[in-house]
């Protein structure tokens, strides 16, 4: 590519607009522009990067098995329906209507659709396990877009979903995929963690995200300084070094209100994640047959005696159920022996279609069907309160038994996730097993933030002259510079040539013959982040030489005209 048939777009000035360093880099590299909230055009040298994202992340999904697929991006809300999602979603869903005023949805994940394929596609025991993916645009109607393409509306996400006839088979899959997104990450040169996620809150389900850590992360990790074991705290906001530690029994107290509110308004109240919100609010739809009564559960690490509390089943069916002691509900979580399982604070809610309204408080484990009632919060549970959880800090006990915690920060760049039978079921997808018998599917699903990753990328690899891309994503590996190439016709031969042996050697270069000074084509390619910089100057080519510049390291190197290509490779 040569700069004067390309568009660069770099623009000198940092935006005012932009907070994080990888929002104020795209916009000044020229690698995306805003359209609107939370949207974004990207600009050539944007694509580029997106693109070499996605092909890694294909490479590894077809060599673990999985085979791609395109699904559409506008839904129709009967699916939505069938799932028990119209009802359970936030203003997160955006819906609309079309001529013949049906409803539909901007597709912010795919479950549904999917779903629906395979149980229109899949009828034998024979076909499974199959696992699908797309890379694809999503709209979600975040409720604080920020940091540019960090938290868009609109993004692009990989998401993968597999079916199974039972658990053995889904976890197989599920470890594919756990292996497959690390050498995603492995080859994206990210420096990354895959952490335990916010699984407690529905029913022990398997989940693991992956973080690339970084200060500007929205997440805050929890990791065991003697062991493997790495967390979400999906509480992060309250990790904030500023600011008091909020009081547990107030907020509890405001949210106790009737008429709280819809689930972005509850959740702030909390002062937790809307996702925790919505997560758990999807998984617990099943729990009520009405679809009217809905759940929001708060996750709470530690021990506590429950021995006092009444339990009774959330669908209303009175069976009264005496939890014996903390061992019975570490097992309802599904939490080790010896070890302290996550238990759920749950919250009563009364949701209808537009709106979600606080009636009163449950608490309970984790496990659907299991929760206790009528409990108040600082005669029963006093040691549990909300502050607790947002209250950890780097230095309390491991919840895996083995040491400290340290707590980063991190950006959420995947995320898998065991479903269970959860679409499955609610939409009726089986097969015919191998007695002949109809047997809901199992499901899984893999998700990747592809252009958050390129965002992500830009957090870890910068410098104050502009991004570093690793190798693997850069959006050209070489910016070749002549300097004064319109006053030397042996620079402009030599470069030329250069540009074509490179070329045809498969590696991305950058040529650039615009008529700039030196001074501002350097800054150019530093800004983009071009790994590698080939300069071709008169005094070097008396020596039959060219000066060749490592992005990352800053190390200059003479190099034989004869061997440049070679050298890169
Ligand atoms: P978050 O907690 O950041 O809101 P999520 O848990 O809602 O993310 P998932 O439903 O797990 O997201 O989606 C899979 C992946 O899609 C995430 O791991 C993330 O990398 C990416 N993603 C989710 N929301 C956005 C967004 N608004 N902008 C860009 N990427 C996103
Ligand atoms: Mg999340
Ligand atoms: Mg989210
Ligand atoms: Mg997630």
């Amino acid at each position: 590519m040569r700069t004067s048939q390309y568009l660069l777009s770099t623009v000198k000035e940092t935006p005012s607009d932009a907070e994080i360093i990888s929002h104020k880099l795209m916009l000044r590299a020229g690698m995306i522009r805003r359209l609107g909230t939370g949207m974004f055009s990207y600009l050539p040298t944007g694509v580029r990067v997106l693109r070499k994202v996605e092909e890694i992340v294909r490479q590894e999904m077809n060599k673990a098995g999985a085979i791609e697929v395109l699904l559409p991006m506008v839904q129709p809300a009967e699916l939505w329906q069938e799932s028990g999602r119209w009802h359970t979603m936030d203003a997160e869903l955006l819906r609309f209507k079309d001529r013949h005023q049906r409803d539909y949805i901007l597709g912010p994940t795919h479950e549904e659709v999917i779903t629906d394929l395979v149980r229109r596609e899949i009828t034998s025991y024979k076909q499974l396990p199959l696992n699908l993916y797309q890379v694809q645009t999503k709209f979600r109607d975040e409720r604080r877009p920020r940091f540019g393409v960090m938290r868009a509306r609109e993004f692009i996400m990989k998401d993968a979903y597999s079916f199974h006839l039972g658990q053995a088979s889904l976890q197989q899959t599920y470890d594919a995929m756990y292996s497959a997104y690390c050498n995603i990450f492995n080859r994206l040169g990210l420096d990354y963690r895959p952490v335990q996620a916010d699984s407690g809150a529905i029913g022990g389900s398997v989940s693991h995200e992956f973080h690339v850590l970084a200060e500007s992360g929205e997440d805050a990790i929890a990791f065991s300084d003697s062991s493997d074991y790495a967390a979400n705290i999906e509480m992060a906001e309250a990790l904030e070094p500023k600011g008091e530690r909020p009081a547990a029994t107030k907020a509890l107290c405001e949210v106790a209100t009737p008429d709280a509110g819809t689930v972005s308004e509850v959740a702030a109240l909390l002062q937790v994640s809307n996702s925790t919100i919505a997560k758990t609010l999807f998984v617990l739809a099943e729990a009520d047959e009405q679809g009217k009564q809905q759940l929001v559960a708060l996750v709470l690490r530690g021990d506590h005696d429950l021995n006092e509390l009444k339990a009774e089943k959330l669908d209303g069916i009175a069976s009264p159920l005496q939890f014996a002691n903390d061992e019975q509900i570490r097992a309802l979580c599904g939490a080790g022996a010896g070890s302290v399982g996550p238990v759920g604070l749950n919250i009563k809610i009364i949701a209808d279609r537009s709106a979600v309204h606080m009636a009163d408080f449950v608490v309970g484990a984790n496990k659907d069907g299991y929760h206790l009632t009528g409990v108040n919060w600082e005669r029963d549970i006093p040691q549990y309160q909300v502050a607790d959880i947002r209250n950890i800090v780097a230095g309390d006990p491991s919840p895996c038994g083995f040491g400290n915690l340290i707590i980063k920060r991190g950006i959420e760049v995947g995320h898998i996730f065991q479903l269970g039978e959860k679409y499955s079921k609610a939409l009726k997808a089986g097969v015919l097993n191998e007695e002949g018998k109809h047997q809901t599917m199992t499901m899984g699903c893999y998700g990747v933030g592809v252009s958050r990753i390129v965002a992500a990328a830009i957090e870890q690899n910068h410098d104050e002259y502009g991004i570093i891309w690793p190798d693997a994503i850069a959006p050209f590996q070489v910016a070749l510079i002549p300097m004064n190439m319109h006053k030397s016709v042996r620079i402009a031969e030599v470069t030329e040539q250069l540009y074509q042996q490179l070329t045809a050697a498969g590696v991305d270069v950058l040529f650039d013959d615009r008529r700039e000074r030196p001074g501002v084509m350097f800054a150019d390619m530093e800004l983009i982040g071009v790994p590698h910089t080939i300069v071709v100057g008169e005094r070097n080519l008396d020596n039959q030489q060219v000066e060749y510049k490592n992005r990352r390291t800053g190390e200059k190197v003479m190099l034989d005209i004869a061997t440049v290509v070679t050298e890169i490779q």
